[in-house]
């Protein structure tokens, strides 16, 4: 990370977050209490130099993170990043006026500033601040709800965050922790994954009362926030965020809730037969097919495969994705390590840097995509930041569009590079279960979100309550092929977005069938430059809203339609299993 700093005891460390101190400071010196009284020519200053505090910020903020997740085990490493974390959070405070003062200026005086074309410019980011205006507080109120969040929401939080770190497994004899145990989900011994299953619901539920305590706790303490700042219902702070108009959301759930049955008991009745038995167990869902065969691939093979697929997509894609595998610098981190977080991630830096890609690629199937995935994030990043530092803020649900779809077009590319057709079964089955987690699970999700904030409003909830809407979720969406009992109904605190972030996770569901829909429309190859136009939404995502980003491919998400035709790709690819399942089994190559 040279271009960064040189090392961690690099003093230009300690000169930029002087820098950085001096910057806040000299803002709220120059422009507290003035912003409404500024000509177009101060106003313009003042967001450059608020957009130059945000340079400064990032490029130390994600240094040291990087620094840190990639040598979790270097205690220098973890010091240095508390060290930057904390000094930018104080030299921060005297600078949040501003987005106070930008809330406060009226529209007529905005439109008068926007008469200057840099003003202009910074439209997006202003507009961005402005969106939450009408359920700000009274300032004395912010400071209260301020000041009170350490001992109620963040509390609780951290109730959760620790306790569920303190929780250990144990399976045959030996002890794990949450990561290692999730693990033995995929072991190929259906012995293994059946206690470690249970092993996560027993002590689940050996912990409900606390959990179930901590949840109502959470979900009282954003009804009350709610209600002073007047939003109308649970999701709302949620979708305003996300910039998804209800009706939108409200398609998109009851298409998947409509494709349940069609997709889940088609995919589960195949992966029952395959796992050799009548219905398969909750825990079992993605265990590895008894007759997959591991195949690994090396590095430079897995980047010539992705490589190749942006390139065949688009010679724009591809020239953008080249730099990152420059010969002089390495921008991304690529085999675990002791120490190094796990996961995979790509890191935006402000336009004058480079993003870095962090994985852990062992060479597995999964990793080539993985690699396609981040890489798509880094491409995206790269083309958005064009639109400026401050503008730049891709809203989640359009975040994952890029690496959604880069990984789409090298799992094509892996896929018709396959002759052998149990390898290609093998290969579609695990998109498929990739696809029903996020498209289908992440809606199953919200809609047991969605009824305990409903039913909380009547009152806490018990772990009995609780438990029953979430095995009522499960079932309906997992179907007839997929068993929810006594082993598996206690799990739903597991899903730590519950805790963190009410109502996110539906936002997965929305990225990845919007994604879907998309890869429809260039599969159909209707619409003429396709990769051109996708590049040039790419390079808007943080400007301009959804809706008006998917008009040039004739799509519209308040419509069910769009959706289902996201949806469809899915049950073609189940079509897809269903041929390939009936061709080697009378072949005798799978039973
Ligand atoms: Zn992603």
């Amino acid at each position: 990370m040279t271009d960064l700093y040189l090392n961690p005891q690099d003093e230009r460390i300690e000169k930029d977050l002087a820098e950085y101190k001096r910057l806040n400071k000299n803002l709220a010196k120059k422009y507290k209490g003035k912003l409404s009284e500024l000509s177009a020519e101060d106003f313009l200053a003042s967001l450059q130099q608020v957009e130059q505090i945000n340079v400064l910020g990032s490029k130390l903020a994600v240094y040291a993170y990087l620094n840190m997740v990639t040598q979790m085990k270097n205690q220098e490493a973890v010091v240095l990043y508390q060290h930057i974390d904390e000094k930018m959070t104080e030299y921060a405070k005297p600078a949040i006026f501003y987005s106070l003062e930008l809330n406060r200026l009226s529209a007529t005086k905005l439109r008068e500033l926007y008469k200057n074309t840099n003003v202009a410019f910074y439209k997006p980011f202003i507009e961005r601040v402005r969106r939450f205006k009408s359920h700000e507080l009274p300032e004395e109120q912010e400071a209260i709800f301020l000041d009170k969040s350490v001992t109620s929401g963040s509390a609780w939080r951290r109730l959760y965050d620790e306790h569920s770190a303190r929780l250990t497994y144990t399976v045959n004899g030996k002890t794990y922790n949450d990561a290692e145990i999730s693990k033995l989900l995929q072991d190929k011994d259906p012995k293994i994954r059946e206690k470690a299953g249970k092993e996560l619901n027993r002590v689940s539920k050996e912990n409900s009362a606390l959990f179930t305590f901590i949840y109502n706790m959470i979900v009282k303490d954003k009804s009350i926030s709610d209600n002073y700042r007047g939003y109308k219902n649970p999701v709302s702070a949620r979708n305003l965020d996300n910039q998804v108009d209800d009706k939108a959301l409200e398609a998109l759930v009851s298409s998947v809730r409509g494709q349940y049955k069609n997709i889940a008991d088609r995919f589960y009745k195949l992966k029952a037969k395959w796992l050799g038995v009548k219905k398969i167990q909750y825990w079992d869902r993605n265990a590895p097919l008894p007759f997959s065969d591991d195949k690994l691939y090396e590095w430079n093979e897995s980047v010539n495969i992705v490589l190749e697929a942006y390139q065949q997509f688009s010679e724009e894609l591809y020239q953008t994705a080249l730099p990152f595998f420059n010969a002089n610098h390495s921008w991304i981190d690529v085999p675990p390590r002791d120490g190094k977080r796990s996961g995979a991630f790509a890191m935006p830096l402000p336009a004058k840097f480079h993003p870095y890609l962090m994985l852990n690629f062992v060479g597995k199937q999964n990793d080539v995509l993985t690699l396609a995935h981040e890489l798509g994030h880094g491409c995206h990043m790269r083309l958005a930041i064009k639109q400026g530092e401050l503008n730049e803020d891709t809203p989640m649900i359009l975040a994952e569009v890029a690496s959604v779809f880069a990984e789409m077009i090298t799992f094509q590319s892996l896929l018709s590079n396959l002759k052998d057709d149990k390898a290609k079964l093998c290969l579609i089955a695990s998109k498929v279960n990739d696809m029903i987690n996020t498209s289908l699970r992440q809606i199953a999700f919200h809609c047991f979100e969605t009824r305990v904030h409903q039913e909380r409003q009547n009152g806490e909830l018990s772990s009995e309550r609780i438990e029953d809407i979430w095995q009522e979720e499960m079932q309906t969406s997992l179907g007839n092929y997929v068993i929810v009992d006594e082993n598996s109904r206690a799990i739903w605190p597991i899903v730590s977005h519950f805790f963190h972030s009410p109502f996110y996770v539906y936002a997965y569901s929305f990225a990845d069938c919007l994604v879907n829909s998309l890869y429809q429309v260039y599969k159909d190859g209707k619409i003429s430059d396709f990769s051109s136009k996708y590049l040039q939404m790419l390079s808007q995502t943080g400007v301009k809203r959804y809706d008006s980003l998917l008009k040039p491919f004739g799509l519209d998400a308040t419509d069910s339609g769009f959706w289902n035709k996201g949806l469809s790709l899915i049950s073609d690819y189940i079509d897809e299993l269903e041929k390939l399942d009936k061709k080697l089994t009378k072949a005798g190559k799978i039973s």
